[in-house]
Order: structure tokens, then C-alpha cells, then sequence
């Protein structure tokens, strides 16, 4: 018979009641340090007094009011947003892939209001994660999303990642725009270089094409700086961002030049909840700390920590991992064996992490994290690998 919840995840069967900075509670008992951070979602980990106060000061406000009216929060985080990136305008969602979406109906919609209606496809990357939605999955590509779900929204080609003459061979008089994720996360957490980034660039400016950065999972601090491409000092024309950004509350948002929003008027796209006084309250006090003078600077440096504790596991382990990779905070061990066994190994041991395509376990915890977890989790990886060594 089938289960209550639509059984379309492969759960843990562990549930936690609660969850405090670094650390959540399961219903079992026991205490995990979380370095999934809900798939990069709790940037501010767990319970962070200011985001617990900032959204149950406005839970005594004015919680919906629809986007009939001004709100307030919306403009107030707009503005910040503008003035963090290069966008000159924001629209807010409610997850990533609506955040998404937008970005890809407003780059047709820019061709088109430019006087180049012919231009509305949109090269994308194998191996990419855009969402769930049939347009999500069908830029996304892959079997694992797709199959069963066809026939698939049209106007979405597919090049191998990081591969230049492939992308420029796929351009074509009706090709609206480039997108990518700067670092790939469901796709295993594979990072583009950053002369990748730059040669986008060029090559979207050479040919007319927007440039759309996938900064969902990338975003907020997880790289060690606001938004990955800022490595590569390239900017998009569009951006999309959401995971991060409200730490568990949902929330996304696209950002975009005023050039690249041209077509977005009034009546063009919309939302009934999104942008909510909820999300905008706490999405404003996400980047209240993320602001901070140093915490930008600190994120970078316990994500060198863990990073050169990691280094060496491959060689220590090499029957169990296989590679380190990654940026920032968003790190990834390719694993030798099923890297769901070794998650769950790694859970027993009070450990959690994430999996991701091409056998990756990923690494995505708080950005608030210290050097005294960075260690204890490497001392949990280290102790779960020594012991499967031992006991193969
Ligand atoms: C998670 C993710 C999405 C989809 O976000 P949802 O909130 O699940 O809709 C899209 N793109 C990237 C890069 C992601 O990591």
C-alpha cells in the first residue's frame, strides 16, 4: 500500500525534534553534528536567535498580504540585494526553481523585447541540477530526472560541462542564452575553473546571449564569498538564488541587469505567496549577518581548515575515497563504495552529510561553522574510515 507521503524520496529513517547552531536533535535521542545543512539550506545553522527573532516579530504583524499591495520587506531586501551584486532588480519566490524559471522566461523575454523573438533556446550543461519542474528537469537533462516524464519542455541544449568548443559548436541564430551553476552541486559537486566563467562571458557577449548564473545551491556565502562567479570576476546578466538565502525559511529570488530585465513589466510574471512579509523578514536578517564586516572572511578560512584536513583522506583511504573537490563550504569525497553507505555510516557515527550524482558524498555544513567542528566532523570521517578499513 502506498504511504500517506508520496514516496518519491529515499528518507533516513531518523527524525529530529530539534536543532541548535551546528547541531540537531533526533527524535532517538542521540545529537548530529549537521554538515548537510538541509541540502545548503541552513546557512545560519539551526535556531539562530536573530532569524528566530526577526520572523516571530513579524509573525505578529502581517504574515501575506499578496503582491496587489507594496510590501515593504520586498523593497528593503531588493535594495540590499542590488547593492550587494550586479543586478539592478530582484523577484522573489518561493523555492529555487521558481527563482529558476524566472530567469529562463526572462531571458526569452529579453530576445523577444529586443527584437530578437527567434532567439528563445537556452544552452545548459550536462550533469546540471536546475529543479523539478518540466522545464527545470528539462534543462536539467538526465535520465535519473526525466525518464517517465516526456515528452520534455523544448528549447533547452545540452553541452558537456566545462567544455569551450562544444559550447561555441552549439550556438546557433536561435540560442537566447547560456546557464550554468558556477559549481555543479546535485551533479556531484563539480566546480567549472574560473577561466570557464570568464569565457562564458566573452562568449555570451561575442554572440548576443545572455549569460544566467544557477547560484541556488552556490550562493550566500557557501564559496566563501556572496556569490561564487565573484572568484572568476565575471558578472551575469541573470542570476538565480535561493537554498541559502533564508536559512530553512523557503525563499528564492532572480536578479537581474536592468538591460537583461527589459521585457519583465508590469503583469509579465508573478506570484501569489512569494516575497511574503514572512520570507522578506527573514531573508533581510539572513543578510544582516552575512554583511557582517569579516564573516565573509571567516567562512573562507575554516573552509581552507577543511579543506586541508580532507586532502589527504584519498591518499589515507584510497578504498574508500577517491577524490576531494569542491569550493568554499560545498565540498565533495567521491566515494569508492555506494556513497550511500558510506553516508550512512558516517549518520551512525553522528555525522550528516549529503549525496550527490557521480557517487559524491557532499560536505555543505552552516556557514557559521568553527574550527572545533571542522575538526570533530573530520575526526567522525576519519574514525568511520579507519573502521571500514579494519573491517573489510
Ligand atoms: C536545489 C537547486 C535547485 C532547485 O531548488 P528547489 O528549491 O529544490 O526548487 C535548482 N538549482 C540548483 C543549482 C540547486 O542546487
Amino acid at each position: 500500500m502506498i504511504s500517506a507521503v508520496m514516496p518519491t524520496y529515499a528518507r533516513a529513517d531518523l527524525a529530529f525534534e530539534r536543532g541548535e547552531g551546528v547541531w540537531l536533535y533526533g527524535t532517538n535521542g542521540r545529537r548530529y553534528l549537521d554538515f548537510g545543512a538541509g541540502i545548503a539550506v541552513n546557512s545560519l545553522g539551526h535556531g539562530h536567535p536573530h532569524l528566530v527573532e526577526a520572523l516571530t516579530q513579524q509573525a505578529q504583524r502581517i504574515w501575506h498580504c499578496s503582491n496587489l499591495y507594496r510590501v515593504p520587506g520586498q523593497e528593503r531586501f531588493a535594495q540590499r540585494l542590488v547593492d550587494a551584486t550586479f543586478a539592478d532588480t530582484a523577484f522573489f519566490t518561493n523555492s529555487g526553481v521558481e527563482a529558476w524559471e524566472c530567469g529562463a522566461k526572462l531571458v526569452r523575454k529579453y530576445q523577444s523585447a529586443t527584437g530578437q523573438p527567434e532567439r528563445w533556446r537556452i544552452i545548459t550543461a550536462t550533469g546540471a541540477f536546475h529543479g523539478r519542474t518540466l522545464s527545470g528537469i528539462s534543462a536539467s537533462g538526465g535520465e535519473k530526472l526525466t525518464k517517465g516524464f516526456g515528452p520534455l519542455v523544448d528549447g533547452f541544449d545540452h553541452v558537456a560541462w566545462g567544455n569551450l568548443n562544444e559550447l561555441r559548436a552549439a550556438i546557433t541564430p536561435e540560442t537566447a542564452a547560456i546557464c550554468v551553476e558556477p559549481v555543479q552541486g546535485e551533479g556531484g559537486i563539480r566546480p567549472a575553473t574560473l577561466d570557464y566563467l570568464r569565457a562564458l562571458r566573452e562568449i555570451a557577449d561575442e554572440f548576443g546571449l545572455l549569460l544566467y548564473f544557477d547560484e541556488i545551491q552556490t550562493g550566500f556565502g557557501r564559496t566563501g564569498k556572496l556569490f561564487a562567479h565573484e572568484w572568476a570576476g565575471v558578472a551575469p546578466d541573470v542570476m538565480c538564488i535561493a537554498k541559502g538565502i533564508g536559512s530553512g525559511f523557503p525563499l528564492g529570488a532572480c536578479l537581474a541587469t536592468e538591460a537583461a530585465a527589459v521585457g519583465m513589466t508590469a503583469g509579465s510574471h508573478g506570484s501569489t505567496y512569494a516575497g511574503n512579509p514572512l520570507a522578506m523578514a527573514v531573508g533581510n536578517a539572513v543578510l544582516d549577518v552575512l554583511l557582517e564586516p569579516g564573516f565573509l572572511d571567516q567562512v573562507d578560512r575554516v573552509a581552507r581548515r577543511l579543506w586541508h584536513k580532507l586532502v589527504p583522506l584519498p591518499e589515507r583511504y584510497p578504498t574508500l575515497i577517491a577524490e576531494v573537490r569542491g569550493a568554499g563550504l560545498m565540498l565533495g569525497l567521491r566515494a569508492v563504495p555506494p556513497n550511500t553507505d558510506v553516508i550512512a555510516a558516517f549518520r551512525e557515527a553522528g555525522l550528516l552529510t549529503v549525496p550527490a550524482a557521480d557517487n559524491v558524498i557532499r560536505l555543505l555544513p552552516p556557514l557559521t561553522i568553527t574550527d572545533a567542528h571542522v575538526d570533530e566532523a573530520v575526526a567522525i570521517i576519519d574514525r568511520v574510515c579507519a573502521d571500514q578499513v579494519a573491517h573489510a
